[in-house]
């Protein structure tokens, strides 16, 4: 990160019952908000509030790759792009990419890649747009839920849906699922995303410092908020196809009506 925000070093993250300043128990997820769909002219999207955070993701493809020479013979060409709005944190971000974005876009990129079945379209592009609105904390994780999210509304195939989620230390604890602050002023955070149903893992990050003990610890509690996770992506997912069947029949149930 550029820019150093300062939170000062005795900031207390928890009460004397374990409570954090969001009032959240240590094992708690942000409350979480995921909507698939969302923009007409992408061919996949979803959107992601995590807490603060709240983050869009679309995606065009598989189509054809520009510029060429970058196509691959055997395989599509996975390219998702993570970028911060200027508004979406406290102070004005420039608008110029920074190497935190292109670090990120990469990371992404790799947390998904093991899910698309890529063989399918070779020499194409899936283009993956991340476009966060606003920032507070943990945006690689949610980006990672809502693109994976947009990539299964695209109808791309997949082995499997990716969901992600950190762990951290805040105050000597391990935490779920940190926000800003705490992600500022805790000791450590572990970004995890899973693919549930593989159960593999396809992002393992870490900033900061854990024993190992404690790293067991906070991944094991990362890999449970994902499964959390998981079952909210399927919810939406399966609910979209529920909205379709029923918009259908009643479509149905007009043409008969009028007796089309
Ligand atoms: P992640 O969002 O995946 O946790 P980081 O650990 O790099 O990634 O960033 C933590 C948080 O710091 C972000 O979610 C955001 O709230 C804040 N942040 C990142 N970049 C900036 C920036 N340029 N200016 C202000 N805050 C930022």
């Amino acid at each position: 990160m550029e820019e150093d925000i300062h939170i000062p070093s005795h900031i207390k993250l928890l009460n004397d019952e374990n409570l954090r300043l969001d009032g959240r128990k240590l094992d708690e997820l942000r409350s979480i908000k995921l909507e698939v769909g969302v923009l007409s002219r992408a061919d996949g999207s979803a959107y992601i509030e995590q807490g603060k955070s709240k983050i869009l993701a679309a995606v065009y493809g598989p189509r054809e790759l520009h510029p060429r020479h970058l196509a691959q013979p055997d395989e599509a060409l996975l390219q998702c792009i993570y970028r911060m709005a200027t508004f979406s944190v406290e102070e004005r971000k420039s608008p110029a990419p920074s190497r935190r974005e292109t670090e990120l876009s990469k990371v992404i990129t790799e947390a998904l890649a093991p899910a698309v079945f890529l063989k399918y379209f070779p020499r194409a592009s899936i283009d993956v747009y991340i476009q966060v609105i606003q920032a507070d904390g943990g945006t690689r994780c949610s980006s990672i839920t809502a693109a994976s999210l947009a990539l299964a509304d695209a109808g791309i195939p997949l082995r499997d849906l990716v969901a992600a989620c950190a762990a951290g230390k805040i105050d000597g604890k391990i935490a779920l699922d940190l926000n800003d602050v705490e992600d500022k002023g805790g000791q450590a955070d572990l970004p995890v995303a899973i693919m549930p149903r593989k159960n593999l893992t396809t992002l393992i990050q870490m900033d900061g410092f854990m024993t190992n003990e404690e790293f067991v610890q906070a991944y094991e509690l990362a890999v449970k908020g994902c499964q959390k996770i998981y079952e909210m992506q399927r919810e939406i997912l399966i609910q979209k196809y529920i909205n379709i069947q029923d918009e259908a029949s009643e479509e149905e149930e007009e043409t008969q009506n009028n007796g089309g």
